[in-house]
Formats: C-alpha cells, structure tokens, sequence
C-alpha cells in the first residue's frame, strides 16, 4: 500500500538492513496490544500470510473473509486485510487476554511492526515508524532477529516479487479503461495466490513459485 507521506514525517530517517540494529524491541508487549485495534484497513495480506494463515486455522481463506478477513480495493487491486471489529475496533484474532491468538501464523505487517519496508530501486529495506508503537522502553534488536521469518533468504525474494507482480498489476488496471479486462484480472490473481488452496506440508515459497509461473503465462513480466 502506497503512503502519501514522507520518512521523515513517519520514522527516525533511516532505512536499515537485516544487519542492522533497530530500536523496535518491546520485550513481547506486555500489557500492550494498542497495535491490534484500530488500525482500520491497513493490514493487507499477501500470499505467505494466506499460507500461514490458512495452515494455521485449517480453513481457506474464503471462509474467513466477512468474519477475520475483508475484501478491498487497494491501489486499483482487490486485497484482502484484517478486519477490525467491535467498539474497539480490534482485530478478530485478539483473544480476550488481549494476546494474539495466531501468534505463530501472524502476518507479516504485524511480524515486523513497528517497523515497515521501503521500496527503492528494485530492492527495499526497513525503517522505524515512530508514532507507532506505544510502548516505552523499547531497546535495540537485530532487525533479521526482530522480523521473525524463517528461511529469509526465499522470504526477502518473494516479498520483493510479490511487489513487483502487485506494481505491474496497479498499472495495468489503472491503466485500463475495460472494465471486464479489470476485474477479470483482479479475480484471477486473487484466485491464483489467495483462494487456491495451499498444501499444508509443502514449502510456501516453491508453491508461490509455480503459481507465478502460472500467472506469468496470462500475464507476462513484460506485459
Ligand atoms: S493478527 Fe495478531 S498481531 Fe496481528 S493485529 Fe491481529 S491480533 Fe494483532
Ligand atoms: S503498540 Fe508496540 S508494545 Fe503495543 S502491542 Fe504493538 S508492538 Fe507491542
């Protein structure tokens, strides 16, 4: 999702690595779960998240939409986030200690939080939100300790397609006056990367990796 606002105006300034030291460190929110309320449609899920997600629960991502999960338009491309519910506006996995009940299979937004990614150039590192977190007291971590995710290597690559796959498709439908072309092809990447069902025992990144290869025969990288 593109924000129309400056770093300067949103993190301490600087862009850090997966070797870098972060001040991001809230030692496992105690007390704290400001972060899971009230952040409105902001939490978009892309493909790894459904793996996770729907692995985790044993259910597909279809039947978690209008209860966890909504639909909207995002950039010209339908996406699916979070839904906050209730007077409080909170997320519908925030269990009643106020923890996270999907903690393992948690999204990636909320896995690197209050980090976020910063495109540049065909790469992207991390910055600092810092009217994000409400915790005090955070100290430096590692930032490849801080996001969580296994097999980086794969997961930095995928995240990088994935946006890459997401700018192309933006263009391509904005671009467009055809409204069939639109949402044909906003319904096809949904169904490829999000309704399929994954396979619970396989590996997501070679999964993803045949599905956008399948993609790319409809929509090639050059389109
Ligand atoms: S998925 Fe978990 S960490 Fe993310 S907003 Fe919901 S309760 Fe919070
Ligand atoms: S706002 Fe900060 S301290 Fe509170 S739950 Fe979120 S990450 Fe943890």
């Amino acid at each position: 999702m593109k924000r129309n606002v400056t770093l300067s105006e949103i993190s301490d300034g600087r862009l850090y690595e997966l070797n870098d030291m972060v001040k991001a460190d809230c030692h496992g929110c105690v007390g704290c779960s400001d972060c899971c309320r009230g952040m409105g449609e902001s939490i978009i899920l892309d493909p790894l998240d459904c793996f996770r997600l729907t692995v985790f629960l044993q259910r597909p991502l279809q039947e978690l939409v209008g209860d966890k999960i909504a639909l909207r338009v995002v950039d010209g491309v339908v996406l699916p986030h979070l839904l906050m519910q209730g007077a409080e506006e909170q997320c519908g996995f925030l269990d009643t200690e106020g923890r996270c009940s999907i903690h393992s299979a948690r999204p990636g937004i909320c896995r690197i939080f209050p980090l976020g990614r910063y495109y540049e150039n065909g790469s992207f590192r991390y910055f600092l939100q810092t009217n994000e977190c409400v915790g005090g007291n955070r100290s430096k971590i590692k930032v490849s300790k801080w996001i969580d995710t296994p097999k980086l290597i794969e997961n930095q690559k995928f995240i990088q397609i994935w946006h890459d796959l997401l700018m192309q498709v933006e263009e391509l439908i904005l671009s467009s006056d055809d409204d069939t072309f639109r949402k044909n092809l906003t319904v096809y990447l949904l169904n490829v990367f999000y309704f399929e069902p994954y396979e619970a025992g396989k590996d997501f990144y070679e999964q993803f990796e045949s599905r956008i290869k399948r993609f790319r025969e409809i929509v090639p990288q050059e389109a």
